[in-house]
């Protein structure tokens, strides 16, 4: 059987799981699916197939459980863009992915959904750079919809990931110990963190340094990044910013496994108002307003995405949401 084989019947295995609407290793285990004849003939395969890509199919296949929530636009394509100076944006229509390039490799910022790899694979070629320069990964959270394709990713470049020190577990067991969505089995492949970050550190590569921001709340080791870039005119300081949203099943009286949650909301609501930056940018592009801001097809134009009014009017509206659900509970 041919790599190519391999790939589609996967694919097909997961079109039917995901029809199904249930988790894979409930009702299909992979003894059901395949004879134990097809099993060998597989196994004979898979000495022909590099290790790595058969172990990632099984580990995924049976580990893996449908996300809770799953938009069309977190797996539309968009069309590869530079940001600013060495910022590029290399995402699918809503979930933001970011590469900053340096002469001493790139560094990528979120995957969206395991099933956008290749898609972000094709951006980077696109902008002309070399996926296999890819050295850091970064997430802003350990969400299945920005650190889905984490695992394939590390595997295809050997890139160094470096998360907070608070969503390295969550990273480890593919989001099962999330405290608001997890419980259910893995949601994504999980990945091991090369290194943990902690608030205010830094991320060094080929002259850049990217300030590392805990922002908890949404996950407990939500973060925004903070850096300088610069193009001929003039030098941008860009903020990625973890937007403090609350996913409907947070009680901010305290959840089990994160009784201060609600008190690292109203930190994080302060210290991101006391943020200075140029360029604003975030995990979803609907949060920024990246369609609103840009066409496609649109000239090399940062200056689109200096907005510190429409930040600060986020940041405002979630306060205020978090304030309301304080009454709430
Ligand atoms: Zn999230
Ligand atoms: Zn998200």
């Amino acid at each position: 059987m041919h790599y190519d084989t391999v790939i589609s019947w996967k694919a097909t295995l997961s079109e039917k799981r995901l029809k199904r609407g249930d988790s894979w290793q409930k009702n299909y285990t992979f003894a059901h699916f395949i004879t134990m004849r097809t099993f060998r003939r597989l196994q004979l395969t898979a000495a022909l197939i590099p290790g790595l890509l058969f172990t990632s199919f099984f580990a995924t296949g049976q580990k893996l459980i449908k996300p809770p929530n799953v938009q069309e636009s977190w797996s539309q394509a968009y069309e590869p863009f530079r940001i600013a100076g060495n910022l590029y944006y290399v995402g699918t229509y809503d979930l933001a992915c970011y590469l900053i390039t340096t002469p001493q490799g790139h560094i990528l910022i979120n995957t969206g959904l395991a099933e956008s790899v290749s898609m972000i694979q094709s951006n980077v070629k696109a902008l002309g750079f070399n996926f296999s320069d890819i050295k850091i990964l970064l997430a802003t959270h350990a969400h299945y919809d920005h650190v889905g394709g984490m695992a394939e990713i590390k595997k295809i470049t050997g890139a160094a990931m470096m998360i907070h020190e608070k969503d390295a577990p969550v990273l480890a067991d593919g989001g099962n110990s999330d405290y608001a969505m997890g419980g259910q089995g893995s949601t994504f492949e999980p990945v091991r963190a090369d290194r943990l970050l902690h608030d205010e550190d830094t991320v060094r590569l080929g002259g850049m340094q990217i300030i590392v921001l805990h922002h908890p709340g949404h996950t407990k080791g939500a973060c925004s990044f903070l850096f300088d870039v610069k193009d001929d005119s003039r030098s941008y300081r860009v903020l990625i910013a973890n937007m403090p949203t609350i996913l409907d099943p947070t009680k901010l009286s305290g959840m089990p496994t994160y009784p201060d949650v609600g008190k690292d909301y109203a930190n994080t609501f302060a210290a991101m108002k006391k943020l200075q930056f140029d360029i604003w940018l975030s995990s979803h592009a609907s949060q920024f307003g990246l369609h609103q801001k840009r066409k496609p097809g649109d000239a090399y134009h940062p200056e689109a995405f200096i907005d510190r009014k429409g930040y600060d009017a986020m940041i405002e509206d979630l306060q205020k949401a978090y304030l309301k659900r304080l009454e709430d509970k």
